[in-house]
């Protein structure tokens, strides 16, 4: 089996209204896609974000797919690290910023080589991992600071979406507007759905370290699922190429004197960068997200480590991918899904076979490979193809 074609395109759809996190607003359903076909007709696809779409299709175009034809493409460690070699291995932290977008398209690589490999065994990815397909557990990730909405109007969303899923997890975004503000929040949340809900607390990096000991101090009454990267990753005013404190530590500091529970990972890039995390940063969830960071091949590592550690799985967004792995990984403890028609309205319409959330949990698919297809006709009308070939179809 050879690798015969390798495809990439990116979509992306406005939110609208956009969604607002401490940091800034998601304004777009954004994804890099790639798609590889053997010379069997095997296809797997795959899916990238975190650096600009652009940018990740045109790596895996000009200087991933020129490695990649002709290979063997069940071969994914030897594949994940050819292509590492290739323009990876010269980079290196704590300026992450040109890594970003070689590492998205090694994801979404990495990603497509997994489909076809369980597709070659007539298995889904969760079965080739060894796992059995079944629902787990979701949270909602929502009430986002949107433009003109009141914190009642927020709740009343909120509430109503868990409702419809059945969810029993809710995550809010907050510390855009300081430490009162983000207890408003959690406080009116709280108020609106009752003692019962699980609640985790997203400040997406908005505190300094004495801030944020403070306010998830104060939230310490709210039982609160976690509470997520409350401090940046570089201080303020710091340069990114110099890099600043121990981001890790400053972590772990905070995590010794709370009782809430901490949870990050979604901007640990490499299985390094959350070995330091893991050690460090006294976390008890690690939230990576294998579509920015290195795909399934350094998931399955960086969960082993959490096993060994101690610390739970709670993979960040795409759930419609990290739901085969996390099937088939002992330490999973949720998956993060959305309101699809508000955050992510291409997704269950790019991908055909888009796994749903019913009573609170997710639906593994059955596969095979990830269960999903790319819907060529809504790419066509919605994307931006940088190599695809509408025409083909699957042997
Ligand atoms: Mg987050």
């Amino acid at each position: 089996m050879k690798i015969a074609k390798v495809e990439t395109a990116w979509i992306a759809i406005p939110c609208d209204p956009p969604q607002g996190m401490s940091m800034g607003d998601i304004r777009e359903s954004s994804d890099a896609v790639v798609r590889i076909t053997t010379d069997d007709g095997i296809r797997g696809i795959g899916e990238a974000r975190g650096a600009p779409l652009p940018e990740i299709c045109k790596v895996i175009a000009d200087e991933y797919a020129p490695l990649l034809m002709g290979e063997d493409p069940r071969a994914t460690q030897f594949l994940w690290d050819k292509i590492r070699g290739c323009r990876l291995a010269s980079m290196s932290p704590p300026n992450w910023a040109p890594m970003r977008p070689y590492q998205a398209a090694q994801a979404a690589v990495d990603l497509a080589l997994w489909d076809i490999k369980a597709r070659a065994a007539g298995q889904s990815v969760c079965e080739l991992l060894g796992g059995a397909p079944r629902p787990l557990p979701a949270y909602l990730s929502k009430a986002f600071y949107v433009e003109g909405q009141s914190l009642e109007q927020m709740c009343a969303e909120a509430v109503e979406e868990l409702g419809r899923d059945g969810y029993r997890h809710l995550k809010i975004r907050a510390g855009r507007y300081g430490k009162d503000d983000a207890i408003r929040r959690v406080d009116a949340v709280r108020r609106a759905v009752g003692p019962d809900m699980k609640i985790g607390v997203d400040f997406n990096q908005a505190f300094d370290c004495d801030t944020a000991l403070a306010t998830i101090k104060a939230l310490e009454p709210y039982d609160l699922m976690w509470a997520e990267e409350p401090i940046p990753r570089l201080p303020k005013g710091a340069d990114a190429a110099k890099g600043g404190y121990d981001w890790d530590e400053r972590l772990g500091e905070i995590a010794r004197q709370t009782s809430v529970p901490l949870s990050s990972g979604e901007n640990h890039y490499t299985l390094s960068d959350c070995g330091s995390l893991i050690s460090k940063g006294g976390i008890a969830y690690m939230q990576f997200d294998m579509t920015k960071n290195g795909g399934l091949t350094e998931l399955l590592k960086v969960s082993a480590a959490c096993q060994a550690n101690g610390i739970l799985m709670a993979p960040h967004h795409v759930p419609h991918f990290q739901i085969m792995p996390a099937a088939a990984c002992p330490n999973a403890f949720i998956i993060e899904c959305y309101d699809n028609k508000r955050q992510h309205p291409a997704w269950p319409y790019l991908f055909d076979g888009f796994p749903e959330v019913k009573g609170g949990f997710m639906e593994c698919p059955a596969g095979p490979g990830w269960g999903m297809e790319i819907n060529d006709a809504f790419l066509k009308k919605h994307g931006v193809p940088v190599k695809w070939d509408f025409a083909a179809r699957r042997a």
